[in-house]
């Protein structure tokens, strides 16, 4: 399961997602907050209908822990409450940005059974951060870090970006070397993508598809230090407009693949989406296909148009329904 929760404390030059910020979106957080823990209940009612077993959860976004305490115990709890978790084997918050992440909302994810998070340092420059629009600097990722320690997580993800505008080769290698010094679990190195709705697009700036771009040193950096530090690569996947058309690679140490990653990457599983933005996959098992259903993309969209997007929902019952039909007639 996939759950979205679309709100950032400011907006990175390079997003494309439909995450508002905080400040233009407030008033819309909590009424949000609310109709996604119904959609939950209802995915959860459908699911037990359909026999399907729970094996992940991701709650994604946007930055989850733009929430409160309160509220992201009431949403894990939520989760917890609705579904049957004997059979879930991962269960991952965001915590994307360390500028949302205290002491209180930790001990809430923890205490909740989510036993992954994910803090993205995205790069430990300080004057790279400013460039890209994020509000925090390198010492609160490095403090947010060992906090979450302290609480008691014991799988830690950290996501960077090569390739960030006015970012250099020996910027990047300073800043997974400590990263390194740190030893998440595991750690996840996108490229750059110049996706048309960013803001970095939209002021003129163009995308480099060489393939000797600086992002093409930083990658082969990765490789070389991840691998000395005891990490393998679990997956890997391209975007369009990448620099240097180079991919997405995630690392991890033995034993903590993401499996949420994998299943997304591998298509192997259906994956129900809640929340704005989110997309329901459904999966027919021996098959290629996937069908989808999508949620309403933006916050207010889903706000008012509620009703209508329980009611696309149906079409998971509608799946399971055709296909346990088809299953007994060619087990006749
Ligand atoms: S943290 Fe992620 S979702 Fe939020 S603005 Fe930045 S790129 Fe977009």
């Amino acid at each position: 399961m996939y759950i979205s929760i679309p709100f950032c404390p400011s907006r990175c030059s390079y997003c494309s997602f439909v995450s508002q910020s905080i400040e233009k979106a407030q008033k819309l957080i909590e009424p949000y907050f609310e109709l996604l823990c119904k959609e939950i209940e209802y995915t959860a009612e459908i699911a037990k209908e359909c026999k399907l077993q729970l094996e992940s959860v991701y709650i994604g976004g946007g930055t989850p822990t733009t929430l409160n305490a309160e509220q992201l115990e009431k949403l894990i709890n939520t989760v917890n409450e609705n579904f049957d978790m004997t059979t879930c084997r991962e269960f991952t918050v965001e915590a994307g940005r360390p500028d949302t992440i205290d002491k209180e909302k930790l001990t809430a994810i923890l205490k909740g059974g989510a036993d992954r998070i994910s803090i993205n340092p995205q790069t430990l420059n300080d004057k790279v951060l400013e460039v890209i629009g994020r509000k925090h600097n390198s010492e609160q990722t490095l403090k947010a870090y060992q906090l979450a320690r302290e609480v008691g997580f014991r799988h830690i993800n950290m996501d960077l970006i090569a390739g960030l505008p006015t970012d250099t080769v020996e910027s990047f290698r300073d800043t997974l070397d400590k990263i390194c010094e740190l030893s998440p679990e595991s750690v996840t190195v996108h490229t750059l993508a110049m996706k048309r709705s960013s803001r970095l697009t939209q002021e003129g700036n163009s995308l480099d598809t060489d393939k000797e771009v600086p992002a093409a040193k930083m990658l082969r950096y990765c490789e070389e230090k991840l691998i000395c530090e005891g990490y393998h690569p679990y997956y890997l996947y391209r975007q369009t407009r990448m620099e240097g058309n180079l991919e997405n690679v995630g690392w991890s140490k033995d034993g903590y693949d993401g499996v949420y990653n994998v299943f997304v990457m591998d298509e192997t599983h259906t994956i129900l989406g809640c929340g704005a933005g989110a997309v329901s996959k459904l999966k027919k098992p021996n098959s290629e296909e996937l069908s989808r259903i999508f949620n309403y993309k933006y916050p207010y969209e889903y706000i008012n148009g509620f009703e209508e997007m329980l009611r696309r929902k149906e079409q998971v019952k509608e799946f399971y329904d055709e296909l346990a039909e088809y299953l007994s007639e060619i087990c006749v």
